[in-house]
């Protein structure tokens, strides 16, 4: 065994160069900081993730977070919250399904889902994507609805202090089992 071996838990996994869809619109280039603390995102081996709401093909939200932040927003969520979803999730995530094509929650699609609205999460360390989701409005509603108040008032704060403004459907989601859905 090598002893230098790296820590990096993406190395060896397939990966992709950062699609264009996932860049920062308002920067038109691959996001470089994390939105909640600021620091480098091209500084965390263990990556970051890349959040897009759109609806009718415009950007509504996007964000990135490194993981200690996505692992604090996480932290923040009640246990009935974190439990409750971890459950929606297993009862509903599509095992076959990644890409942005599908939503990985139903069987809608970019074009099917309602008012063509959907958020796309990517999972990327430096400039490549290693995962990635497509998860549509009902989903993202449904979910939701079956957090606690006060986790979904958490979350409802984070959106306000980065994104004055917007309006709501918006929900960090639990990383569990799936890496990918945020
Ligand atoms: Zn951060
Ligand atoms: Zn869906």
């Amino acid at each position: 065994m090598d002893e230098n071996t790296s820590q990096n838990h993406f190395e060896g996994l397939p990966s992709e160069p950062i699609p264009e869809v996932l860049f920062s619109f308002y920067e038109d280039r691959p996001f470089k900081s994390c939105t909640r603390c600021g620091e480098s995102l091209s500084d965390f081996p263990d990556g970051y993730k890349v959040s897009k709401n759109f609806k009718k093909g415009e950007v509504i939200i996007e964000y990135a977070l490194c993981m200690p932040c996505v692992e604090r927003m996480l932290n923040e969520a009640s246990d009935e919250s974190k439990r409750v979803l971890q459950q929606f999730q297993e009862e509903r995530y599509r095992e076959d399904v990644s890409g942005f094509d599908d939503c990985a929650l139903c069987e809608k699609t970019q074009m099917t889902a309602r008012g063509e609205e959907f958020g796309l999460t990517g999972i990327c360390q430096g400039l490549n994507m290693f995962d990635s989701a497509m998860i549509c409005i009902e989903c993202m509603e449904e979910m939701s609805e079956v957090i606690s108040d006060e986790t979904r008032g958490k979350w409802n704060r984070f959106r306000e202090e980065n994104f004055p403004g917007v309006p709501g459907d918006f929900e960090p989601m639990p990383d569990k089992p799936t890496p990918v859905l945020l």
